[in-house]
């Protein structure tokens, strides 16, 4: 048998909603040495990871450390660390991601409750608190901003009537965290799961998540029927203990405390990554890295504007990470992205669902949110689209999104 060839990498330009490109220096940190688990060193970057979390979700809360899986599997950690057999969960679904929220509480044993809304579309905040009055669930679970359809859903008002009337609120917050305002406690969100590999731009493997006491509380509750510290009767009913040993929060929240109590072994390069991955977040500073987004969604949105296409969705809610454009009519949206990564090595994504063919998504998440591939994305779709027999306006798109790029350098000089 022949040996395989030597791993061979071709350069790209990734412009979907994740995964993204990665700053050299987060590869650089983790191609480092491996370390013991209980290494004192590395148990330092485990606590000082921890604090870098805190400052990124905007938490005061205890704990906030990363789960090993992808997103989902921090998802997946909450959901099944908070919801019990028979417990009522609002999901009001945006897009596909709500979805998965509803897919993955069911098999919690939740009696879930779903509201939907027309994709590109999100939630009136009043109408979602009407359904928690009327329907009085124990969590309301909820995406924020869904990279399916591009929207964001505001969620202040929401968090504080979870609050008062003592719900918890549950976010998967995966495609927003680093790239624009995600206020964990100032919206009352109560646990909080994100992903490595959109804004906060480090590999995929790894699920940064936050919670405060009152999730932390029903954790404590769980754990001590498991150890069997409660009563009998309680104990007879035991279909309240965690049914995830890999995911159990109350399992993972005493291995990243100074106790350490073994549970798995921690991914040692993937700590490396986010480590090195929040400091850089960190050292560029939340506003900072926010305004950058928020400039080349300016740009690229001007150019795709310029060029004769159009937006999908409610604009007023778009969520500022991923960009859909409407595939224009009579052509393959597939077609398109296939000969864009061909010939010119950048990717962008297609849709889900009801979706599917009918718009592209392009991210501009982390270390890809930069002009030169907002640039390129650009005249290489101007480009592409050409080749597929549609009339644009040609040389409209790139000259619209370097307008946006120069102004601001001269707001910036005067
Ligand atoms: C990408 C994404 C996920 C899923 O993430 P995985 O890392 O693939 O498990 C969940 N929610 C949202 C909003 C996402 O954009």
């Amino acid at each position: 048998m022949q040996p395989s060839n030597r791993l061979h990498v071709p350069a790209r330009t990734i412009m979907t909603p994740g995964p993204v490109e990665v700053d050299p220096r987060v590869l650089q940190a983790m191609s480092s040495s491996i370390l013991g688990q209980f290494d004192p060193t590395f148990t330092s970057l485990m606590n000082e990871t921890m604090n870098q979390l805190r400052q990124v979700l905007q938490t005061d809360n205890h704990w906030a450390f990363p789960v090993d899986g992808t997103s989902r599997a921090g998802i997946e950690a909450m959901l099944c660390s908070v919801i019990e057999e028979g417990d009522v969960v609002l999901i009001p679904s945006f897009g596909r991601f709500g979805g998965l929220l509803t897919e993955i509480a069911e098999r919690c044993g939740a009696k879930v409750h779903l509201m939907h809304c027309e994709w590109g579309g999100v939630f009136d905040p009043k109408d979602v608190i009407a359904e928690m009055k009327k329907i009085q669930p124990k969590v309301v679970a909820m995406v924020h901003g869904d990279t399916s359809t591009g929207r964001m859903q505001p969620l202040e008002e929401i968090g504080r009537g979870c609050r008062e009337q003592d719900i918890l609120l549950i976010v998967d917050a995966v495609a927003t965290v680093a790239g624009t305002k995600v206020l964990t406690d100032e919206w009352n969100i109560d646990g909080l799961i994100t992903g490595t590999q959109k804004c906060l731009s480090v590999p995929a493997g790894m699920a940064p998540l936050t919670y405060n006491d009152r999730i932390e509380n029903i954790l404590l509750e769980r754990k001590s029927i498991e150890k069997g510290l409660v009563s009998q009767d309680q104990l007879a009913s035991n279909t309240r203990k965690i049914r995830s040993n890999y995911l159990d929060l109350s399992q993972l929240q005493d291995y990243w405390s100074p106790a350490r109590l073994n549970h798995h072994t921690e991914a040692t390069t993937m700590l490396y990554g986010l480590y090195e991955g929040l400091r850089l977040i960190l050292e560029e500073g939340l506003e900072n890295r926010f305004e950058r987004h928020r400039l080349n969604e300016r740009a690229l949105i001007a150019g795709i504007e310029a060029m004769g296409l159009t937006l999908f969705g409610d604009n007023a809610y778009k969520l500022p990470t991923v960009t859909c454009v409407n595939i224009p009519e009579g052509v393959n949206g597939d077609s398109v992205r296939s000969m864009l990564l061909e010939e010119f090595g950048i990717e962008i994504a297609s849709s889900f669902g009801p979706l599917h063919g009918k718009i592209w998504r392009i991210g501009t998440m982390g270390y890809s949110c930069q002009q030169r591939n907002v640039l390129l994305t650009l005249a290489s779709l101007e480009a592409v689209i050409l080749r597929h027999k549609v009339k644009l306006n040609v040389g409209e798109g790139v000259q619209a999104a370097l307008d946006v790029y120069q102004s601001k350098e001269r707001i910036e000089s005067v």
